[in-house]
């Protein structure tokens, strides 16, 4: 039977990914890109090659792993890259995720430097431009260079920003660029 610690734990770690997704603030289309990989159910080689389509669940980036949600996302190597130049925006040191729930306590644990909003914003879009360069090379065999992937990216973070609350924008703008080289 279950004890009262393990169902308040159960019940924050529902909490805690739904903050991490509907936050106020989000971009619907970052978001809901983010919700279907935070559920597992983004139609990723493994999951395609069960249902007979397609023929190698290799990774699209790096064709040398199975292409997991988590290794996809925070162990391929291109991910590693991008993730560690959004860490270095957020004025945070570098360091790689294990997992999916790490990369959630990450998003949702204290940031010292950054507004939690900015923290928020600046996971779902990486997710969103991770996915987006996957499908690039998957389906119209094009790759972008790392520094493509996040100039569009930070150009998204931009957008996204100025989409909040006018007073708040431009103090989150110059929080965003403390850290730009
Ligand atoms: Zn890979």
């Amino acid at each position: 039977m279950e004890t009262n610690k393990e169902i308040k734990l159960f019940v924050s770690k529902k909490v805690s990914w739904h903050e991490a997704v509907w936050f106020k603030g989000h971009i619907p289309k970052y978001a809901f890109n983010f919700w279907v990989a935070n559920k597992c159910r983004l139609p990723l080689c493994t999951r395609l090659l069960k249902w007979g389509i397609g023929s190698s669940d290799a990774c699209c980036m790096c064709n040398l792993h199975e292409e997991t949600r988590d290794h996809l996302f925070l162990q391929c190597e291109v991910s590693i890259q991008v993730l560690k130049l959004l860490l270095t925006r957020l004025g945070e040191p570098s360091k790689t995720f294990a997992s999916w729930p790490h990369f959630i306590d990450w998003i949702l644990g204290p940031s010292p430097h950054t507004p939690k909003i900015i923290k928020l914003l600046a996971s779902q879009t990486v997710i969103y431009f991770l996915w987006k360069e996957r499908n690039l090379r998957l389906h119209e065999n094009v790759s972008s260079t790392l520094n493509l992937i996040f100039r569009l990216f930070d150009r998204s973070i931009r957008e996204a920003i100025h989409t909040q609350n006018r007073t708040q924008s431009t103090d989150l703008l110059s929080s965003w660029f403390r850290h730009a080289n």
